[in-house]
């Protein structure tokens, strides 16, 4: 089944309130209308009412007025004055006689308004009505009526007439009946005053709803209402109907159906504005639905725990990252207050007062605190919260929002950083001890090396029969300066496996060669190598360690020489040189003086290919069948220690330049 949308819906509900809005003015209108009908219909009902009683009045006083008659005229012939005088001031009654107790006539006489009554038929024709009449008199002791009759007269009309008769005495005796002959029309408009019967249409009918006869009227093809009224004599009953012109009403004569539809009008309008602000609202709704949305949808998506806390300290919100975190769901956190289920038991009375120091609104760190919460399973895990304040739309603080961080994996991993660092140290230590040992033994070879040559060439000095005393001396000299070397090496090197600062001095530059230079002239004879030293005249002395330094010098100076083993190309080239030197890197700009002094030693030896060269530096690389690979690395450890550099390029026309550099002794 398809469900229809909430804006479907939404719609049908508006249609069906439009619907009964309509209904309910347009029942108004009609009741209005009814309500106005209803009160002219109630008014021409009370003047039907009226006019009955008129006539009902009028008989009665007729009655009276002909009983006074009898009374005060007994005399037949008196009679006829009187009666003339009454018939004249009672216009209604068109015919009065005096009848005795056997119906007899004994004197009548005809109104002067209907000299012609008897013209077209005589009176004697009325005579059973009369009786009929005296009949219902005798029978109620009171005057009596007979139905009306229609009573032809000249040119074709005719008039309904009505018997009234009314039994006399006198001196107790009966003394006949006075019979009044009544018009109908004449009841009506000689009873009635003029104003009652003005704008309407009066008529006596019969039950059968028959027209007797009619007073008065209403303009052709108006629209007319009527009531009846029942009027009732003794002997005799009729219907006064009474007929009005509807009164006419145009939609705005009419003040209540104004009303109401001004009132409809105002409801359209209210509704209309209804309509568009619930428009505007249901814009709102979407706006406000989407960014509620997107904003789950980013709560839920973080790894951030998020939490709210109102101004009494209850949890008024979590994110799922928060339950996750805590082992707790939302149902169980959200409403719970101080304690909260996530705090360490041990730990409720400072979480307590920490809280109470955030709620007083003292300042927090932006940084935010770290603190420990304990999970639902017991297990303690360390979080880092930040807290803000949280301000609602009227500006006005109601409570706090936290993001909450799981420190776990963050201590996890520095606690393994920290582990293998101390293994990495340890690991470092063993591998010193080894490196130290193999550096004194790669340092100690070249020393050993000269003090053994110099060994021999004293003994040879000594065998030899024009040996001189003095070279044996000097050959022992300098077997004493190379063991005094080899145990500088050992320090130093000593030093600089524990990586301390060395003996540092300011050393002149040139005096750095002069110290090698007997050994490197040793070397270069050996191998015909002829070694160059330049030494630029402005280099300034420098800060260093220089038995180090002079060792770094020593080996870069040696490898040069290896890579031009005897039977190499240079032989042939009158390359077999070995220039070293110093000379001082350009101050910059600004600066005052040179800070460092660069070294080079270069040689024209086979030179370094590029498989070569990304490895030279690493330890015990070497492509030498007595190399230890430590020399390089060596050189490099001490000569960054010092603050410098150490690199390497290709020579011209062949071989390879190592350049390092040292730091200017500063103040000097
Ligand atoms: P070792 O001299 O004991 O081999 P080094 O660390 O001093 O150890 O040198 C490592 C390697 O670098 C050498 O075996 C050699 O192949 C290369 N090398 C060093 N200096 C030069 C040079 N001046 N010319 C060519 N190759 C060199």
């Amino acid at each position: 089944m398809i469900r229809p949308g909430p804006l479907a819906r939404r719609w049908v509900l508006w249609g069906l309130l439009c619907l009964l809005v309509g209904l309910l003015l347009a029942a108004l209108v009609f009741l209005a209308r009814e309500y106005e009908d209803g009160l002219a219909l109630t008014r021409q009902e009370d003047s039907a009412s009226h006019i009955v009683a008129d006539v009902r009045n009028g008989l009665v006083r007729n009655v009276q007025d002909l009983v006074a008659l009898h009374n005060t005229h007994p005399e037949v012939d008196d009679w006829g004055g009187v009666a003339s005088r009454l018939l004249v001031s009672e216009r209604e009654i068109v015919h009065l006689e005096w009848r005795d107790n056997w119906y007899s006539v004994r004197a009548a006489r005809v109104s002067p308004y209907q000299p012609d009554l008897f013209s077209q038929r005589l009176r004697h024709d009325a005579s059973a009505d009369v009786r009929q009449a005296c009949a219902t008199a005798l029978r109620n002791n009171t005057a009596g009526y007979a139905p009306s009759y229609f009573w032809p007269m000249a040119n074709g009309l005719g008039i309904e007439l009505m018997e009234m008769c009314l039994p006399v005495t006198r001196d107790g005796q009966a003394d006949g009946f006075l019979v009044a002959t009544y018009s109908l029309a004449g009841l009506l408009t000689e009873m009635v005053p003029a104003a009652a019967r003005r704008g309407q249409r009066i008529a006596w009918t019969e039950a059968d709803g028959t027209r007797l006869t009619i007073v008065g009227d209403v303009p052709v093809g108006t629209e007319v209402v009527h009531v009846t009224q029942l009027f009732d004599l003794p002997g005799a009953a009729f219907l006064l109907r009474l007929e009005r012109p509807r009164e006419v009403r145009g939609w705005f004569t009419d003040v209540l159906t104004v009303a109401v539809a001004a009132l409809a009008v105002a409801l359209l309008g209210v509704l209309g504005l209804f309509a568009r602000d619930l428009g505007r609202r249901q814009r709102a709704e979407t706006g406000l639905a989407e960014a509620l949305a997107f904003r789950k949808a980013m709560e839920d998506s973080l790894v951030t725990g998020l939490r709210a806390r109102d101004m009494e300290g209850r949890i008024t919100y979590v994110n799922p990252a928060f339950c996750q975190m805590v082992g707790l769901t939302p149902e169980q956190l959200l409403g719970a207050g101080v304690p909260a289920p996530y705090w360490p038991p041990e730990l409720v009375d400072e979480y307590r007062q920490r809280l109470a120091v955030r709620l007083a609104g003292r300042l927090l760190p932006r940084e935010g605190f770290e603190t420990e919460f304990v999970r639902s399973d017991g297990t303690r895990f360390p979080v880092l919260i930040i807290e803000a304040p949280l301000i609602d739309a009227q500006g006005v603080q109601t409570g706090w929002m936290s993001a909450i961080l799981d420190l776990s994996e963050q201590r996890r991993s520095e606690e393994l950083s920290r582990a293998s660092q101390e293994r990495l140290q340890a690991t470092a230590r063993l591998a010193m001890a080894g490196e130290m040992a193999s550096l004194i033994s790669h340092e100690l070879n070249q020393p050993l090396a000269a003090i053994a040559s110099y060994a021999s060439g004293s003994l040879n000095l000594l065998q030899a029969p024009q040996g001189r005393a003095e070279d044996v001396a000097l050959a022992l000299r300098r077997i004493a300066e190379q063991a005094e070397r080899a145990g500088k090496v050992i320090k130093s090197v000593a030093d600089l496996v524990r990586r301390r600062e060395g003996a540092r001095e300011a050393v002149a530059v040139a005096s750095l060669f002069e110290a090698i230079a007997p050994l490197m002239q040793l070397q270069g004879r050996k191998l015909g190598i002829s070694v160059e030293v330049e030494v630029a005249s402005d280099s300034p002395p420098v800060w260093c360690d220089r038995t180090m330094v002079e060792q770094v010098l020593l080996n870069l100076a040696r490898n040069g020489m290896q890579a031009m083993p005897a039977g190499d190309p240079t032989s042939a080239s009158g390359l077999r040189r070995l220039r070293l030197g110093a000379r001082p890197v350009p101050a910059r700009e600004h600066e005052p003086a040179p800070h460092w002094v660069e070294f080079f030693v270069a040689d024209h030896g086979h030179g370094v290919s590029a498989e070569q060269a990304s490895r030279l530096f690493t330890p015990f690389f070497t492509t030498k069948p007595e190399g230890m690979g430590l020399g390089l690395n060596l050189c490099r450890t001490v000569v960054e220690q010092h603050g410098g550099a150490l690199r390497f390029e290709p020579n011209r026309p062949r071989g390879t330049v190592f350049w390092f550099t040292l730091p200017v002794a500063a103040g000097l």
